[in-house]
């Protein structure tokens, strides 16, 4: 197979050689390795190409139309294909591409709908949540009264009933879905219907899902959610940023909260970028794209728990599984993730629900398969990286053996070249 992009670096190269070297080693990293990491992805030549561009260069604050600098009238234009494209795709009233990234996202739209001190629900951090959903060491649990919802015990799902119980008692001003570390399908339907009987705002953060929404593999809940945030550089495989699509009402307040809110200038390169990669989204090869994320995801699931490995609610719907390698190979997760990485086999360290271990040190890894499937790999390929998954776990301290299945590893990611 040929490489289906490039890297232009000439002038890095004569002129500045660590970073070239750097760059190029990092790019030898992300091709020799298996990418499990379930929030990463590899980007096309197009968002290459914008992000290192001249809109770079321009201060735009404010919005199309209406900046306080001159000499806007190119990056309205950027803009506003950027916010056109994102509507049409996820079916949005209203859309603000200048997010910086998902953190500050969820912060404009807090800043957007709630009062400082005022109550919203998000699932806890270690059952699966974000940073940003409430957790106490985040702003959005030291500027709010976050009141944190769990899983059920039992089937390590959500507990739609219990939700709508707790909402009852504690009268969120907004509830939050979507999440971080969630391995199954998300009932937005059903929250619609909790935020509804509770009088709450209906947000989503779907960061992680964006890409399957969009590729019609999972609910998307932009037509009939108040506020969503995502993350662009996730299953959506666009730049490093974030977008917030929502419904009219909210839209002067949300666009308020960005900037000047939130946010100085925008990132007219990046939006560049977004704009690209929106515009691939809405390309019919991205719902095969998104299909294949999780029918690979499915495959390696199977392939897993047949070698018996636990997978957090036995499985997957969508392009990650979290795996219990404490229980399954005696593993704690942080030793599970440097063994697979000295494998070349990259994913982080996770809590699963329920865990009785910290955030540093939990029982388990998150691992998901945007990457794979977007460097061509299709189910019987997931086959043989739980191979190497679980020769490297079963040999996890034998650094001689991990070295070997590098090797391997190398050998077999050669065949699914992506940059030259
Ligand atoms: C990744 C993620 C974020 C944060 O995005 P950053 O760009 O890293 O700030 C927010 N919410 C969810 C659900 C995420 O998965």
């Amino acid at each position: 197979m040929e490489a289906k992009y490039e890297m232009h670096l000439e002038f890095l190269k004569e002129n500045d050689k660590p970073i070239f070297d750097a760059i190029v080693a990092e790019k030898e990293r992300q091709m020799d390795g298996i990418e499990l990491i379930p929030s990463e992805n590899l980007v096309s030549q197009g968002v290459l190409e914008a992000m290192g561009s001249v809109p770079n260069n321009k201060y735009s604050e404010g919005y199309p139309g209406k900046r306080y600098y001159g000499g806007n009238e190119v990056i309205d234009i950027i803009e506003n294909l950027a916010i056109d494209r994102l509507k049409k795709l996820f079916g949005a009233e209203h859309a603000n591409v200048q997010s910086l990234s998902g953190s500050p996202a969820n912060m404009a739209a807090y800043f957007a709908t709630m009062e400082i001190g005022d109550t919203f629900m998000g699932l806890k951090l270690t059952e699966g949540g974000h940073l940003s959903h409430g957790h106490p060491v985040n702003f959005s649990g030291k500027l709010y009264h976050s009141v944190q919802y769990g899983l059920d015990k039992e089937t390590e799902l959500l507990d739609y009933d219990a939700i709508l119980k707790q909402a009852k008692e504690v009268k969120p001003k907004l509830i939050l879905s979507g999440y971080t570390a969630y391995p199954r399908n998300i009932d937005f339907k059903r929250f619609r219907e909790i935020c509804d009987e509770v009088g709450a705002i209906c947000m989503a953060d779907i960061a992680h899902i964006a890409g399957l929404c969009a590729g019609g593999v999972h609910e998307n809940p932009v037509p009939y959610f108040d506020i969503v945030t995502t993350t662009t550089h996730k299953t959506l495989r666009g730049p490093r940023g974030a977008v917030i699509m929502c419904k009219e009402e909210f839209a002067e307040k949300i666009d308020k909260a960005v900037f000047p809110g939130l946010q100085g200038g925008p990132h007219a390169h990046t939006i560049a970028g977004k704009a690209v990669a929106f515009k691939e989204a809405l390309e019919p090869d991205f719902k095969d794209y998104a299909k294949q994320i999780v029918k690979n995801s499915k495959a390696m699931a199977e392939e897993l728990m047949a070698q018996g490995l636990r997978l957090v609610t036995n499985g997957t719907d969508n392009h990650l599984m979290l795996v219990d390698t404490l229980s399954s190979k005696d593993l704690p997760g942080k030793k599970a993730e440097r063994a697979l990485e000295l494998a070349g086999i990259y994913c982080n360290k996770n809590t699963i629900p329920f865990d009785k271990r910290s955030p540093w040190d939990p029982s388990g890894i998150r691992i998901g398969t945007p990457v794979l499937a977007t460097r061509g790999m299709k189910e019987s390929e997931m086959k043989e990286v739980a191979n190497f998954m679980v020769q490297a776990l079963d040999n996890a301290g034998n650094e001689a053996k991990l070295k070997e299945i590098k090797g391997k590893v190398k050998e077999f990611c050669a065949g699914f070249p992506f940059y030259k």
